[in-house]
């Protein structure tokens, strides 16, 4: 499970808007030695993907530095971390990463485009040894002992055509790049209103998320159980930001970003000392 330190080969410029500001952003990434590092263009601020820089979730992870906030990076670290780029750059003109086309798969595509080049040293995998479990809004997330990488999601939602739905899936390159960076963003037609109410999903359109209302989902599936798989990709998204490998069994029950997230500040605390 130890992890062999790569970045990318040459720059790649992508352009798009953020789901939840609707603002334009172009974003670059380019080869780095110093771990995954955002870099706020207009505000001249770095923000170093990791636990410390962790700033909240609200329908999207945040990270913050000096003032200066990435917004919504979680497809992106994904892809990052499913293509086992372990230092990167990526500069951004705006707070928001832009969301493409609500998947990893995208940035997978920059990613492969760029190249993968070794760098020096192995990241050593943080051995789950004891079950850890978190509950948050209604939901679990738990990381269990396991000889694998080894990630399962139950998807619930009441009264709605998805109801209960089960991914899961063992760790690798292949799994992750076929089964789960395709995976969209998904949304309920019902949310729509309260979404836009708290000024979140100013960037949401047909093309970038999958739409769910009472007649179905408005496109057509791009994996099975498209919306538990989403939720995997956000969960190797948002764990990716402890920075190791973690080796375990990560068990998603209805949970979210906020519980993403403090599952890496609980590992982080847990090994802060290590
Ligand atoms: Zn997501």
């Amino acid at each position: 499970m130890t992890r062999q330190r790569y970045t990318i080969q040459s720059p790649v410029t992508v352009s798009g808007i953020g789901i939840h500001s609707g603002a334009p952003v172009t974003v670059t990434v380019a080869p780095g030695d110093s771990g995954v590092q955002f870099y706020r263009s207009d505000c001249d601020t770095w923000v170093p993907v990791s636990p410390a820089s962790i700033s909240g979730a609200n329908r999207a992870t945040a990270l913050a530095n000096q003032g200066a906030r990435v917004t919504t990076p979680e497809h992106l670290l994904a892809a990052i971390w499913g293509c086992g780029i372990t230092d990167i750059t990526i500069k951004l003109n705006a707070e928001e990463v832009p969301i493409l086309d609500g998947s990893a798969w995208p940035w997978v595509q920059v990613i492969r485009e760029s190249g993968r080049v070794s760098l020096p040293g192995q990241i050593d995998p943080l051995v789950i040894k004891t079950p850890i479990r978190l509950d948050s809004h209604g939901g679990q997330l738990l990381i269990l002992p396991d000889d694998q990488v080894r990630f399962t999601y139950i998807l619930t939602h009441a009264d709605t055509l998805v109801d209960t739905q089960l991914c899961q899936g063992v760790w690798s390159e292949d799994w992750f790049e076929t089964k789960i960076a395709p995976a969209r963003t998904f949304g309920f037609a019902s949310d729509l209103a309260a979404i836009t109410a708290a000024g979140l999903g100013k960037g949401i359109r047909a093309d970038n998320v999958l739409g769910i209302d009472a007649d179905g989902y408005q496109s057509e599936l791009r994996v099975p159980v498209e919306p538990a798989a989403h939720k995997i990709l956000d969960i190797i998204g948002d764990l990716s930001i402890f920075g190791r490998p973690i080796q375990g069994h990560v068990l998603g029950i209805r949970s979210g970003h906020a519980a993403n997230l403090a599952m890496v500040e609980a590992l982080y605390t847990a090994t802060a000392d290590s």
